[in-house]
């Protein structure tokens, strides 16, 4: 057995701690820089594992080797600190070069598929436009074109003229540069969607219409076999996180068949589902929990779901969901994003009757982004977003609050608001 100091007292300190207790390594303390944390126990399952500082650490254990605890940013400064004390590569378990410079976590490690095109990002994610990685119509993912242009976006980034300049996500900081396997896929490239959401929907729409989304299925190509390449060729492994989005995915062609060969790799999927059209391929594969499915609800009468939705489908989305959750109720999520036509209180009372006799035991709110990113998001919507919030909790609801892109302001008041209730 040989030594090993986890470095980080933090919340993934558990898991590290169990991924190495039956192997060679013997966990013999946890190192951490804050002194409040100093000369604590950390107990796991009746293990007592000593929380000493790194200075302690050096002298008293030389050559022991070290897995840092923390995911980037904050892992890629303490294998700076560990370097800078002369601590060799060899000795660092999770060793990741990195470099410190202005980016984001999704350039190297993301890959957004749309039905035309590559991108390094999702717009849903950021409020930019998305940097362009190529033209991409479907076949062999075309690997040295996107490490093209992720040297090339990286480094346009530290120049005068920047595109990603006024993302969100961008900053200073510290970044991996391995660039494989990616973490995350975003697969938009099919736009067809059967419902026509108030937030989707340019103004003027009426009923019958066509829009962005109702793209013609023939003009969609196969992402299965794009996927299978990639896979094969440790682009994409086992931790890359695959987000079906686009339109509605199982309107996608090959969408099963793809779902299910990627979950037989043991790859995780999000499925974001208008749940609208039951999947017996999303059952069959629920109970592995290789796949979580998110369907955005947004109301809770049959009113004012169509008022949202454009179609009179209420009770059959609710319908689906029962059946999905009814075979694995932690791997389905109810979300509700919060707009003036759906934010009464009969909608959320309701809505969560619903969730309850539904077996749904997950729910997000969230904002609508593009109302939020535009500042046209009141802060009367921010309220009814708290009035939900406690609603749920106040249910027993498993309640996920985004909040990450809400103004400061905002930000306080749901803080203020919902003080003690954790988020
Ligand atoms: S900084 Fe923003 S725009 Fe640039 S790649 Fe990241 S998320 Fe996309």
């Amino acid at each position: 057995m040989k030594a090993l100091v986890l470095f980080g007292a933090g919340r993934n300190a558990a898991a590290s701690f169990y991924m190495f207790s039956s192997d060679n390594w013997i966990p013999i303390c946890i190192c951490d820089n804050d002194q409040s944390k100093i000369n604590t126990q950390f107990v796991i399952d009746g293990f007592v594992l000593e929380v000493i500082s790194p200075e302690c650490v050096m002298k008293r254990y030389p050559d022991a080797a070290f897995y840092i605890t923390p995911d980037p940013p904050q892992k890629f400064e303490i294998i700076e600190q560990l370097l800078n004390n002369n601590i060799d590569i060899s000795r660092i378990l999770n060793y990741e070069p990195f470099c410190y410079l202005h980016s984001c976590d999704l350039i190297g490690k993301s890959i957004n598929f749309t039905p035309t095109q590559l991108h390094h990002c999702c717009s849903a994610s950021n409020g930019v436009k998305p940097p362009l990685i190529c033209d991409f119509h479907g076949g062999g993912f075309p690997q040295n074109r996107y490490v093209d242009s992720v040297n090339k976006l990286i480094s346009a980034n530290n120049s005068e003229y920047s595109p990603c300049e006024g993302c969100r996500n961008f900053h200073e900081g510290y970044f991996s540069v391995q660039k494989f396997p990616i973490n995350s896929i975003s697969i938009n490239s099919y736009m067809h969607c059967n419902l026509h959401c108030s937030y989707c929907r340019p103004s003027g729409w009426v009923k019958g219409q066509y829009g962005w989304w109702d793209m013609h299925e023939s003009a969609v190509y196969s992402i299965a076999d794009t996927l299978i390449g990639m896979y094969e060729n440790k682009i994409i492994s086992q931790s890359t996180q695959i987000n079906w989005g686009g339109g509605e995915p199982v309107l996608a062609k090959n969408f099963s068949d793809c779902m299910k060969m990627l979950a037989e790799k043991g790859i995780k999927q999000i499925i974001n589902t208008n749940a609208t059209i039951y999947s017996e391929s999303i059952t069959e594969v629920l109970l592995s929990g290789l796949i979580q499915v998110q369907v955005s609800v947004d109301a809770g009468t049959p009113l004012t779901y169509f008022s949202v939705k454009g179609e009179d489908l209420y009770y059959s989305v609710w319908d689906t969901i029962a059946k999905y959750a009814k075979v694995n109720s932690s791997s389905i999520t109810v979300k509700y994003i919060v707009i003036e036509e759906n934010s009464g209180e009969k909608d959320f009372l309701e809505f969560i009757n619903q969730c309850d006799i539904s077996g749904v035991k997950n729910i997000a709110i969230t904002p609508e982004y593009n109302l939020l990113w535009r500042g046209h998001y009141s802060d009367s919507l921010v309220r009814k977003i708290i009035d939900l919030y406690l609603l749920l909790q106040k249910r027993g609801f498993i309640t996920i609050l985004h909040t990450d892109y809400f103004s400061t302001e905002q930000k306080d008041i749901i803080f203020n608001s919902i003080n003690g209730v954790e988020i």
